[in-house]
């Protein structure tokens, strides 16, 4: 007997990302990096010195591959852009050290954090999970990827985003507090890791809202634009 003929209720299909150059990457788990640029830190109210990189999650089902239009989320009046490098995972592991890490990127692509600020800020204030704030539909538009070996990555890679044409964050990759291998590493001894699975590795400074309407446009280094509008 097959699995299909086992379900009770329809499977979804997977979540695929575009490769540039031709193929898809199929999505397993989608963790995030939380204050990963000390200017961000600031900006939100905390000392960025060297504490431990701290996670959360996004469901696989709330990517947006290859962006374009995206319906405002509900229950938020304060929808944030974060825009972000994405990592994606070719080999999995659990303890990793850093050059196992670096050895398990398969490749990368811009992407943006939408976050529904007011319920984050809620949730933090109550001491309650992020999960409302960070996981819904739409809240995880994602590039196309670049496999790691052609992405032509350097610590001065510059990560910016635009809305309706005005620049509101930039920086460069080198301004992350944990490196992204050495982010990869310590998830890894938290949970093991899959082939698979994207990391959003934070954000830098200028985080702000967008409203119905307005186009946000990330861009990390030469990696494929992504373009979202918020409908
Ligand atoms: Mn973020």
């Amino acid at each position: 007997m097959t699995p299909a003929e086992t379900d009770v209720i329809p499977v979804p299909d997977p979540v695929r990302l575009t490769v540039q150059g031709g193929g898809s990457f199929p999505v397993r788990e989608v963790y995030c990096i939380g204050r990963n640029y000390a200017d961000h830190a600031r900006e939100m109210g905390h000392d960025p010195d060297r504490e431990p990189p701290f996670f959360f999650r996004k469901d696989r089902e709330h990517l947006v591959p290859g962006g374009g239009d995206v319906p405002y989320p509900p229950a938020t009046t304060d929808l944030h852009y974060e825009v972000e490098l994405v990592v994606a995972l070719g080999a999995g592991g659990a303890h990793m050290d850093t050059a196992q890490a670096e050895a398990a990127i398969w490749g990368y692509a811009a992407g943006i954090d939408l976050t529904r600020r007011d319920l984050q800020g809620q949730a933090k204030d109550m001491r309650r999970p992020w999960d409302m704030g960070k996981g819904f539909a739409g809240s995880g538009p994602v590039g196309a990827l670049v496999p790691a070996g052609v992405a032509g990555l350097t610590e001065a890679t510059p990560i910016r985003l635009t809305c309706d044409g005005a620049e509101v964050q930039t920086g460069t990759i080198e301004q992350m507090i944990w490196p992204v291998a050495e982010a990869i590493a310590y998830l890894s001894g938290l949970v093991a890791l899959h082939p698979g699975d994207l990391i959003f590795t934070g954000t830098p400074a200028g985080v702000g809202p967008v409203a119905r309407g307005q186009t946000l446009v990330a861009e990390v280094g030469g990696l494929p634009a992504l373009t979202v509008t918020m409908t």
